[in-house]
């Protein structure tokens, strides 16, 4: 059964990599459109300042300048937004270029692997919790739902994750996604795989969570240290752990419900790189669940979620 597994993933990798190359390609066309309309627009404005009077026509050309003028406006934020970085951003404004692309290249080094908890359908065979392990646990679970839309965790986690990419790849962040459709069948422990073959810098894993109505709030988990498994990522994992259970809190203002130590998880224990696993909030809570379902919460949630990643790939 892991072999259909392994051939899927590889395809997705290397699909998502020429995607990856295709965007890249995109990026510089766009930053490179953007720069030559702001030149353009420059030196429209230095013609017209220097001979306004020398126009046949001094109507039509100020109106032309203006629609020039609004363009470069308009699009030189956004090449700054879709590749600057947001926390070194302020100092890179005032210059387009190279600027930008020195913020971003020390990113560009780095890889995440994005893990949208579950999939479709669960996966009820049994595989090994860690590697040699006895104790063996469902391949994937099936997830919590919404109680009131019926909507499963697994469409939540999808659609945090896919934005959660686009947002660390429009820094230059290597994303690596172990699903980006709901039809797939990938156990956790081949989740973990894909991070380790992409020697992913972190991995981060989406969840939500289910259970008292009244239960609401954010908190993210860590692999516990065990020797030959995850002694060597259990310090780092921690770290990364606290620094996006913090971002994530105060880019949502969700309940902080802090950490959790975890030693029973397949997706951790197989994992040879930093893992962490957030619970964004409970979908059973009534409130907490219209939040996660909506695009304007879920767009605060990635904010938080890139702003610990990169805070945790600039220490590492
Ligand atoms: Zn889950």
């Amino acid at each position: 059964m892991s072999e259909p597994h392994e051939r899927d993933t590889r395809e997705l990798i290397r699909e998502l990599q020429s995607k990856r190359r295709r965007r890249g390609l995109m990026r510089l066309v766009g930053a490179g459109l953007g720069v030559a309309v702001l030149v353009a627009a420059i030196v429209t404005g230095i013609v017209l300042a220097t001979g306004p009077s020398g126009s046949g026509a001094p109507g039509s050309s100020v109106s032309a300048t203006a629609r020039v003028s609004t363009t470069a406006i308009t699009s030189a934020p956004t090449t700054v937004a879709t590749t600057g970085e947001p926390v070194t951003s302020t100092s890179s404004t005032t210059t387009s270029e190279p600027a930008t692309t020195s913020t971003t290249s020390w990113l560009s080094t780095k890889v995440v692997a994005i893990d949208p908890g579950h999939q479709a359908k669960a996966n009820y065979e049994l595989e090994p919790i860690g590697p040699g392990a006895t104790t063996k646990k469902a391949k994937v679970s099936s997830g919590t739902a919404s109680p009131t839309t019926g909507t499963p965790e697994s469409e939540v986690t999808l659609a945090v994750g896919l934005k959660l990419r686009d947002a660390l790849e429009a820094l230059g962040v290597q994303v690596v996604m172990t699903r980006t459709t709901q039809d797939v069948d990938v156990p956790n422990s081949e989740r973990a795989k894909i991070a380790n073959d992409a020697h992913a810098d972190l991995a981060i894993r989406l969840h939500c969570n289910g259970g008292d109505p009244s239960a609401h709030g954010l908190f993210t988990l860590y692999p516990a240290s065990i020797a030959g498994w995850t002694d060597d990522i259990a310090v780092a994992s921690k770290r990364a752990a606290t620094i996006i259970q913090a971002a994530a809190i105060a880019a949502t203002g969700a309940q902080d419900r802090g950490l959790q130590e975890r030693s029973d998880l397949s997706g951790f224990n197989w994992s040879d790189v930093p893992d962490v696993l957030v619970e964004m909030g409970f979908m059973t809570n009534k409130d907490e669940d219209l939040l996660l379902e909506s695009g304007t919460y879920q767009d605060k949630l990635v904010q938080g979620l890139v702003d610990g990643i990169v805070e945790f790939l600039r220490a590492e």
